[in-house]
């Protein structure tokens, strides 16, 4: 089996539900709290391992009370974590506040996924692999030398999806081999409308013109579509399942994703899998929590 190295963020969600949102200088009492390990990176490559990838994460956590618990968690998934730093101050936190109506706000407290260097990029982890997975939690400025080093060494898969999206520098398009937006950040790279498929392929193949191998744009409940260099069209409808949270629904998609791929599975299959495993992480609360094993998804697709 091939690896697949994920070098991204991982946080602490610390999530507390109350009745409503506290007004400024006010304090409430909440309603009960939970600490819920996430992190893009982190869920993207727990998506994976569960998908049937064999992975490792590189990221860092600090020196609190977090870093244990978040590096036991990885591991409990099956992701590999002797490439996860420790770094001075806390760990990548996540304020999370649900009120009774459903909605939320949160604050990121980045900590030390923003002391992910360039120089950690350490590339006898990342030769051989089949992809890399990135965000935008980490620095960006970490995410190009990982980028050209996978093009360097030739023959890296390598897949970003750029979330929460910030402008990609004209020049990096050519070093991304999949690039995997959903709507919100199909329309900010690529300026253009996305609210449905043929929109969404439009978008996809202005990001392959500006130089990406190929781009997936996931479309929630509409399904997801992909575009390459040459050429190749794919749409993948979403399954029709009952919602009840769809926090790590891009998550799931891209691990599921890239884990086919790294056992042999081509593209439109890989797409179907991917929704599949996303179709069920929405149906169940939570983001990792969420996540289901290679064996659920196959039995779902039967
Ligand atoms: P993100 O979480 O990054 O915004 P999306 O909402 O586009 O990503 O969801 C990613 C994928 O998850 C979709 O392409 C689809 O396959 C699946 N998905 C998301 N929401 C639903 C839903 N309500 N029902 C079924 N599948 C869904």
């Amino acid at each position: 089996m091939s690896r697949i190295v994920v070098v991204g963020s991982i946080n602490m969600d610390i999530v507390n539900q109350v009745e409503k949102f506290p007004l400024p200088g006010e304090t409430i009492h909440g309603k009960g709290v939970d600490y819920l390990p996430g992190g893009k990176g982190a869920n993207q490559a727990v998506a994976a391992a569960l998908a049937g990838g064999q992975v490792e994460m590189l990221g860092a956590v600090g020196e609190d009370s977090f870093a244990p618990a978040l590096l036991e968690s990885l591991g409990r998934y099956g992701v590999g974590t002797k490439h996860v730093l420790r770094k001075p101050g806390t760990s990548g936190l996540a304020f999370i506040t649900v009120a009774d109506s459903g909605e939320n706000q949160i604050i990121l407290a980045e900590g030390s996924n923003g002391q992910v260097r360039p120089e950690d990029a350490d590339e006898s982890l990342l030769a051989g692999a089949h992809a890399v997975i990135l965000q935008n939690e980490i620095p960006w400025e970490t995410n190009l030398r990982v980028m050209q080093a996978c093009r360097r060494l030739g023959g890296v898969r390598l897949v970003y999806n750029p979330a929460p999206v910030h402008p990609i520098p004209e020049e990096a398009y050519g070093l991304i081999d999949l690039l995997v937006v959903n709507e919100t950040e199909a329309e900010g790279l690529s300026g253009l409308p996305v609210t449905n498929a043929e929109e969404a392929s439009a978008a996809a193949e202005e990001l392959v013109r500006r130089g990406a191998g190929s781009v997936l744009v996931t479309l929630g409940s509409k399904g997801a579509v992909y575009s390459d260099a040459e050429g190749e069209s794919l749409f993948a409808p979403a399954r029709k399942v009952r919602a009840v949270d769809t926090t790590a629904a891009g998550d799931t998609f891209i691990g599921a994703l890239v884990a086919a791929g790294s056992n042999g599975m081509p593209i439109a299959e890989a797409m179907s899998f991917a929704a599949a495993a996303a179709a069920i992480a929405v149906t169940r609360p939570g983001a990792q929590a969420s996540i289901p094993s290679r064996e659920e998804i196959e039995r779902s697709l039967a």
